[in-house]
C-alpha cells in the first residue's frame, strides 16, 4: 500500500518535487533553480531542456533522500508556471526555441492589434481574458512566425505546443517513445485559445493567432481518475500514475482548500495572484479581472474563479537585490525596511512588465515618486513591500466589485509571506486579517491533493479541509483614516506610471 503522494511544482524561478503523507505533511523535498534568460529588454526565456533535466533530477533526489521507492507513491501530480510556452518536435523531443515566459512582453504588438479590430472582445467573451502579452496564444504565434521550420512542422503535426505541464507530462511518459500530449482545463484557460464554456479549443480563437489545432494538447480534467499515463519505465522512478495537473495558482487554491464559492487566497511569489472561487458560475469581470477555470474533478462540471494577476511583487525584491544592490538577499529587505517607521512619502510602482490586473496596460512603466533628500534605501525597501500590498488591494477592490463577496480573512502563501512586516502591512492596507497556513507550500500540496483525490488516496475534499491549519494571523493596526490617506497616495503614484509613455 502506497503511503504517499508526490508533486512536481515547475515554477518560474525553480522546480521542486515534494512528497506528502495522508495528513498533508511534507515528507521530502528537493528543489533546483534554472537560468533566467533575458536576451533583450522585455524578453524572458527559460531553456525547456534544462527544466526537464532539473525536474527529473528533483524527483529522483527527493525519493532517494527519503529512502522511498516509486511504488511508495500512490500518484503524482504536476503543477506549473502558467502561460509559459514551449514548442517542440514530437519525433526528436527537441524544442524549436526557448520557452517564452509569462512575463515576456515581445508580443505587445500582437496583443494590441487584437484590441484594435474587435477580436479582443471576442477573446474576452469566449476565453474570459483581456488580450495581453501574458497569455500563451501570442507567444505560440511568435514562435511559428519567427523560428525557421516551426510553421511547416506545426502544419504537418510534428511540432507540439505545451505549457510546462504538458512538456513535463510528455517527457515523464516517454517523450518521443509514446509520450502523452495532454494539458488540463486550468492551463488551457490561460492561452486565449480555449472556450470557457465548451472547455475545448475554439476554431475562431485559433484563427486569430493562425495556430493549427493539431499542435495543441488534449484538454483533460485537473484531477483525473482515468489518469494521463504513468511515469516511463525508462526513468528510475517508472510506473507512478500521473493523475493531477493544474496551473500553479489553481493548485494553490486546492492547497488552501478553497473549494467553496466565495473562498479566496492570495499567493505572493514572483508575482501575486489573488483568486476567488465562483463555483460552477462563470462570472465575467467588469473591473479588470480574469475569468478562469479553477479546477475540474473527473467528469464533474468545472469550477470557475475570478483572478487578479499582478506581474511584479516578489520580483521587485529581487530587483532591489540584483539591480540596485541595496540588499544581499530577499530576506534582508525586511530588516532594511524596519529601519524606518513609514514610507517617508515614497511610492514605488514596479510596472516592469506593464501593469496587469486591474489595469492591463502594457505601456505602463515603473515609477518611484515622492522622493526628497531625506529619503534613503530603507524608504525604497519599505515602498517595495508596500507596493506588493497596494497592488493586492487594487485587485481585491476589483474582486469585491465584480462578485459582491467581501473576503473576511485573506488566506496567503508563497515566498514573500515569510516577511512578517510585509504581511502586517497587508493587513493594515486591506483592513482585514491575513492568515497563513502551516504548510506554506500550497502549490505543490494542491497538485498532490488533485492527484491523490483522483487516485483514491484521499476520499473527498472534507478530508483535505481537515489538513488545513493556521500557523500565523496578522490583524490590522492602522486607523481607517491612515488607510484611506495612504491608499490615495498609491493611486496617485499609479497615474504617474500609466502616463509615462505618450
Ligand atoms: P515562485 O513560485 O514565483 O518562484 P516563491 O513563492 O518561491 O516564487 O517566492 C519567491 C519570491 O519571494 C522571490 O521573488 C523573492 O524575491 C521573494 N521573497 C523571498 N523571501 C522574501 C522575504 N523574506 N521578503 C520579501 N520577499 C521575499
Amino acid at each position: 500500500m502506497a503511503d504517499y503522494v508526490g508533486a512536481i511544482d515547475q515554477g518560474t524561478t525553480s522546480t521542486r518535487f515534494m512528497i506528502f503523507d495522508h495528513a498533508g505533511n511534507e515528507v521530502s523535498k528537493h528543489q533546483l533553480e534554472h537560468e533566467q534568460i533575458m536576451p533583450r529588454p522585455g524578453w524572458v526565456e527559460h531553456n525547456p531542456v534544462e527544466i526537464w533535466e532539473r525536474s527529473t533530477s528533483v524527483v529522483q533526489t527527493a525519493l532517494n533522500s527519503a529512502l522511498l521507492q516509486p511504488s511508495d507513491l500512490a500518484a503524482m501530480g504536476v503543477t506549473n508556471q502558467r502561460e509559459t510556452t514551449v514548442v517542440w518536435n514530437r519525433k526528436t523531443g527537441r524544442p524549436y526555441y526557448n520557452a517564452i515566459v509569462w512575463q515576456d512582453t515581445r508580443t505587445d504588438k500582437i496583443a494590441s492589434a487584437l484590441d484594435r479590430d474587435g477580436r479582443g472582445d471576442v477573446i474576452r467573451e469566449k476565453a474570459g481574458l483581456p488580450p495581453a502579452t501574458y497569455f500563451s496564444g501570442g507567444k505560440i504565434q511568435w514562435i511559428l512566425e519567427n523560428v525557421p521550420g516551426a510553421r511547416a512542422d506545426a502544419d504537418s503535426g510534428d511540432a507540439l505546443f505545451g505549457n510546462t505541464d504538458s512538456w513535463l507530462l510528455w517527457n515523464l511518459t516517454g517523450g518521443p517513445d509514446g509520450g502523452v500530449h495532454v494539458t488540463d482545463v486550468t492551463n488551457a484557460s490561460r492561452t486565449m485559445l480555449m472556450n470557457l464554456e465548451t472547455l475545448d479549443w475554439d476554431d475562431e480563437l485559433l484563427g486569430f493567432f493562425d495556430i493549427p489545432r493539431q499542435m495543441l494538447p488534449q484538454i483533460r480534467p485537473s484531477s483525473d481518475p482515468s489518469g494521463y499515463g504513468v511515469t516511463s519505465k525508462s526513468l528510475a522512478y517508472g510506473g507512478i500514475p500521473l493523475t493531477g495537473d493544474l496551473g500553479d495558482q489553481q493548485a494553490a487554491m486546492f492547497g488552501q482548500v478553497c473549494f467553496a464559492p466565495g473562498e479566496a487566497k492570495n499567493t505572493y511569489g514572483t508575482g501575486n495572484f489573488l483568486l476567488l472561487n465562483t463555483g460552477t458560475e462563470l462570472v465575467r469581470s467588469k473591473n479588470g479581472l480574469l475569468t478562469t477555470v479553477c479546477y475540474q474533478f473527473g467528469t464533474d462540471a468545472p469550477v470557475y474563479a475570478l483572478e487578479g494577476s499582478i506581474a511584479v511583487t516578489g520580483s521587485a525584491v529581487q530587483w532591489l537585490r540584483d539591480q540596485l544592490g541595496i540588499i544581499a538577499g530577499a530576506a534582508e529587505v525586511e530588516s532594511l525596511a524596519r529601519r524606518v517607521d513609514d514610507n517617508g512619502g515614497v511610492y514605488f510602482v514596479p510596472a516592469f512588465s506593464g501593469l496587469f490586473a486591474p489595469y492591463w496596460r502594457s505601456d505602463a512603466r515603473g515609477a518611484i515618486v515622492g522622493l526628497s533628500r531625506y529619503n534613503s534605501n530603507a524608504h525604497i525597501a519599505r515602498a517595495t513591500l508596500e507596493a506588493i500590498c497596494y497592488q493586492s488591494r487594487d485587485v481585491s477592490e476589483a474582486m469585491e466589485a465584480d462578485s459582491g463577496v467581501h473576503v473576511e480573512v485573506l488566506k496567503v502563501d508563497g515566498g514573500v509571506t515569510a516577511n512578517n512586516l510585509c504581511m502586517q502591512m497587508q493587513a493594515d492596507i486591506l483592513g482585514v486579517p491575513v492568515s497563513r497556513p502551516i504548510v506554506a507550500e500550497t502549490t505543490a500540496l494542491g497538485a498532490a491533493y488533485a492527484a491523490g483525490l483522483a487516485a483514491g488516496f484521499w476520499k473527498n475534499t472534507d478530508e483535505l479541509r481537515e489538513n488545513w491549519n493556521e500557523s500565523h494571523r496578522w490583524t490590522p493596526e492602522w486607523t481607517e483614516e491612515q488607510r484611506t490617506a495612504a491608499y490615495a497616495g498609491w493611486k496617485k503614484a499609479v497615474t504617474r506610471s500609466l502616463d509615462w509613455v505618450d
